[in-house]
């Protein structure tokens, strides 16, 4: 063909390689791509003042060596240049808006070029095809479609694999379980809190999951859950689940995810940098010590991200993952660092609780924790349901198993809460993301 003076055709870039870069090749694409990101960070007003604020010359940030002399960003940095403030290009580029959820607070809005759009999609499919899933499979995705970043963020990527997608969007279990029976569904994306109300709901309905449903593979995410959580809604669904984190300030769901080892989260590190450091010091964390985990947008246009602390809680994995990829691995996010809770002087993660309560057999998937004050002092009421199809007959079996519950959160805790224990389904629910703790303390 050269010959005949034609060019020769570029082959195809297929994104999935991206997850086998060697240790060299990420470290050179981050050294190149820091700088870059910088660059158009600059162009966003917020970054041009803080940058004045520090006396720090865009340009002079050469590459991975110069990290440390870029300021840090903040949710409350957001909350300030809302709405358009961290804006790095015109307008007339951006294609979509997602907003955080506030779970903690105000939501904030996150920007998008049609590029953003296409590496966020890449970045999920990787995780996908890296589990198994192809053009082969029906993928539903139950996650909340809409300014939540959780739906539309795997739709893309779902579509980008090619999978048969079926959007389903949050909540209406009851149609979920048809969806799933009807199309035979292979895989899912949901939340895990939401996964065991389906288990739930399949066993009442008496539909058998290993006779009537496909499932094979899941993504849980979007929400703090323990190793054991995960362990139940495998054992239940009878799937594959993998854990995938994200944030919308980052895109959303793919910033980490599990590959088949199961063995932490792949940071896509061609896309995000990633850093742990001590929240209080701001100095980095040594491997296998937990921290703040902050993170770069290297490849992000409309709204790029420098050093943004998520206030989650993770540590980086030593060692090589059995996988063969050379993406740095975190541990799966224990809690933000603004959910720890003080009650008379000792410090409590919610997932302290759901580790032991997702441990115990006769126990269900929703709990709450309520903070009240009795007599000026601070009290720890866990609030449970028994699992359905549990029955007892005597309240003294009820009082044992309460009592056993107490016991065991004692021991994970170092504090003695008060127990609850209510029937299937007592509980509220909520569509969207699991609402665990409600302090009703007076100050
Ligand atoms: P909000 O911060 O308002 O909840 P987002 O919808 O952007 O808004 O949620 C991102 C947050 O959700 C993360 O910062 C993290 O706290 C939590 N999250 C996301 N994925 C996971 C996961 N796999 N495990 C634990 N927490 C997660
Ligand atoms: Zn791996």
């Amino acid at each position: 063909m050269a010959t005949t003076g034609e060019s020769l055709p570029v082959p195809m870039r297929d994104y999935y390689d991206d997850d086998f870069l060697s240790r060299d090749e990420i470290a050179a694409l981050q050294d190149q791509r820091l700088p870059e990101a910088v660059g158009r960070a600059s162009q966003a007003p917020c970054y041009q003042q803080k940058f004045a604020e520090i006396g720090l010359d865009p340009a002079s940030i050469k590459g991975l060596d110069d990290l440390q002399r870029i300021p840090f960003t903040t949710k409350n940095d957001l909350r300030a240049a809302m709405p358009y403030g961290l804006l790095a290009t015109p307008l007339s580029n951006v294609v979509r808006m997602h907003y955080s959820s506030g779970t903690t607070g105000i939501a904030t809005a996150v920007y998008h070029t049609a590029d953003d759009l296409r590496y966020w999609a890449e970045c999920v499919a990787r995780g996908m095809r890296g589990v198994g899933l192809t053009n082969d499979d029906v993928f539903q995705n139950m996650m909340g479609y809409g300014l939540f970043t959780g739906g539309l963020g795997f739709h893309y990527a779902s579509e980008l694999v090619g999978c048969m997608t079926i959007p389903s969007s949050a909540g209406n279990t009851a149609r979920q379980v048809q969806l799933m029976k009807d199309f035979g569904t292979t895989g899912l994306h949901i939340l895990p809190s939401y996964a065991l109300r389906v288990v739930h709901h399949c066993e009442e309905a008496g539909i058998d999951i290993e006779r009537d449903l496909k499932l094979r593979v899941g993504f849980i995410g979007a929400e703090p859950h323990t190793e054991k959580t995960r362990q139940r809604v495998e054992q239940m669904l009878g799937v594959k689940i993998y854990n995938c984190y994200g944030l919308s300030e980052m895109a959303g769901p793919g910033v980490a995810l599990e590959c088949p080892a199961q063995d932490g989260l792949h940071v896509r590190e061609d896309h995000y940098l990633a850093e742990i450091i001590d929240p209080e010091t701001l100095e980095p964390m040594p491997v296998g010590e937990p921290g703040e985990l902050v993170l770069t947008s290297l490849r992000r246009q409309a709204m790029p991200l420098l050093r943004y602390r998520t206030r989650d809680i993770t540590s980086f994995k030593a060692g090589e993952c059995s996988c063969g990829r050379c993406h740095t691995r975190i541990e799966r996010i224990t809690g933000r660092s603004d959910d720890m809770l003080i009650i008379r002087g000792v410090n409590i993660y919610p997932l302290q609780v759901e580790r032991v309560l997702m441990g115990i057999e006769e126990v269900g998937s929703n709990y709450l924790i309520k903070l009240e004050t009795n007599n000026e002092m601070d009290d720890l009421i866990v609030q449970v349901e028994l699992r359905p199809g549990v029955f007892f007959d005597e309240m003294r079996k009820i009082d044992s198993l309460r009592q056993g519950i107490v016991a065991e959160l004692k021991q994970e805790l170092l504090f003695t809460p008060k127990v609850e224990i209510h029937q299937p389904h007592a509980l509220p629910v909520s569509e969207g993301k699991a609402v665990r703790v409600v302090d009703e303390r007076t100050k």
